[in-house]
């Protein structure tokens, strides 16, 4: 079989997976998030200059081309090469950083997280096992990851965005496991029937497997998979023990809170509304009140100073707000221009729109408080009035967080993609399948990075529905509100 080094991964996560990908492609599912791909391809791009000038090997569907080029730049005594490319015996693989010194190689593997995993490490042991089979001299052989606490000052400085481990004894001593494994993935990959490979924690580490949902196909549609907020772990134990059906889960000694879960789905039970405690978190808030929600994306690869990678930068919101009980609702909403640092933007923005010591409702407050202190501390003229909304800012998350709201149709869950059609279940206006092109914070964050290549019309049409898709956050939380409201008001008569 022809082996990469992706296909080397996939197998030594799962030889399943990579037999389900080599020959029954189409149950596979689209797991993959299109911003984190974008990160990733940038920080790969980006680190090909960590060690200065170098020639590139570009991709081409014909790998041999791959090869030729390498060849020639290797006989051209290049210092650095990225994406070098070398077959051995079908076991093909481009090195992302390839750099000669003197007769001897270094070659790094770059990778966009934080940390080291262990499969980077098989990844790498695959890349130095298929050059040392060649005859090259392997002096070094290296992990290179992101620095979570770098913070951008000025220019880019790579050296500091990129932590490099040296891993090269441990992956030197893994050549002969490399070997064997090899050996192992071409014997298993000549099953002609699907080989029968159970599922457990493999299936979510170190990725989660886009055949999931293929290979749990057989297990009851209610089964233990689908109980919220329990650890993996927990559920492939259970799995494990044959308990994975409700009713089995059922008798079996799990948290209550599950239980709670599995049967209001199983009997069909009528929504729980404890009243007393939601008057209790009502009494809590005060008018004005505002709903607050942001937008953010994140960068692996900061563009602006003061940005880390994986920092929350928020180019969005949506307030909704009412001045007193039975006001009319009014509505402001940002977006910030494209091409330059959002941050300014949208802190002026929010202290024209938010006074001081008004209670401002977020729905999972902990997001919205982490993106007004990151603000708060930027912008030292604009800190207190920031921190002022950041200290009266309540959660409307409380009341189902603390179940003192239930129904079947949540889940188990709390987030307000389960709340909100569980209260409303007949109201378009708040099913965000209705909305245009932007239906989560994902395709927002997808969209609003796309506005820096549009123009005209294209530009405009984007632009509004990532407006429409904000409002709606803040829309559905107003609506929830006075949901609750309304469940007290009759309860209480
Ligand atoms: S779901 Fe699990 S068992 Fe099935 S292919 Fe993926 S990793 Fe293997």
């Amino acid at each position: 079989m022809n082996l990469s080094k992706s296909k080397y991964c996939n197998a030594f996560q799962c030889m399943k997976m990579l037999w389900l990908d080599t020959n029954k492609k189409e149950v596979r599912d689209d797991i993959n998030n299109q911003s984190v791909l974008d990160n990733g391809t940038l920080v790969g791009e980006v680190a090909k200059n960590l060690f200065g000038p170098h020639i590139n090997i570009e991709f081409n569907k014909d790998l041999s081309k791959m090869l030729e080029d390498t060849k020639k730049a290797l006989t051209n005594k290049e210092a650095v090469i990225t994406e070098a490319s070398f077959s051995y015996k079908n076991n093909f693989c481009s090195v992302d950083i390839l750099k000669k010194d003197d007769e001897d190689y270094e070659i790094y593997e770059v990778k966009s997280s934080t940390s080291l995993k262990d499969i980077y490490i098989e990844d790498l042991s695959y890349q130095v096992f298929v050059l040392l089979k060649l005859g090259y001299k392997i002096r070094k052989a290296s992990l290179v990851h992101i620095n979570p606490n770098y913070i951008r000052k000025g220019d880019l400085d790579l050296k500091k965005l990129f932590k490099i481990e040296d891993i090269t004894s441990l992956v030197i001593s893994n050549k002969d496991k490399v070997e064997k494994k090899i050996l192992e993935i071409n014997n298993y990959m000549e099953n002609k029937e699907e080989p029968k490979e159970d599922i457990g924690l493999h299936c979510i580490k170190p990725y989660d497997c886009p055949f999931f949902k293929y290979c749990t196909r057989n297990l009851p549609s209610n089964n233990v998979f689908k109980i919220s907020g329990m650890r993996s772990s927990q559920k492939f134990d259970l799995y494990k023990k044959n308990i994975y059906s409700y009713e089995d889960l059922l008798k079996s000694d799990i948290n209550k809170k599950y239980k709670q879960q599995i049967e209001f789905e199983l009997f069909n039970k009528e929504p729980f509304i404890d009243t007393k405690k939601i008057q209790e978190f009502l009494n809590t808030l005060t008018y004005p009140l505002y709903f607050l929600d942001f937008e953010t994306y994140e960068q692996l690869v900061p563009e602006y100073d003061m940005i880390k990678p994986f920092m929350k930068i928020p180019f969005q919101y949506s307030l909704h707000f009412l001045e007193f009980d039975g006001a009319k609702l009014e509505h402001r909403e940002f977006l910030a221009s494209v091409n330059s640092d959002p941050r300014r933007e949208i802190a002026l923005s929010l202290v024209k729109n938010i006074p001081k010591d008004v209670c401002t409702l977020a729905y999972n407050m902990s997001f919205e408080k982490s993106v007004i202190k990151n603000l708060a501390n930027l912008f030292p003229d604009l800190s207190e009035h920031l921190m002022n909304i950041h200290d009266n800012m309540k959660d409307l998350m409380v009341p189902f967080m603390k179940r003192e709201y239930y129904t079947k149709d949540m889940q188990g869950s709390y987030s307000i993609k389960y709340v909100l059609p569980s209260l409303f279940p007949n109201e378009p206006s708040l099913d965000y399948h209705n909305l245009d092109l932007v239906h989560n914070g994902s395709e927002a964050m997808d969209f609003y990075q796309a506005l820096k290549d549009l123009k005209g019309r294209e530009y405009d049409k984007v632009k509004e529905r990532l407006l429409r898709y904000c409002e709606l956050d803040t829309y559905a939380m107003v609506k929830i509100y006075e949901k609750l409201k309304e469940e007290c008001l009759v309860n209480n008569h």
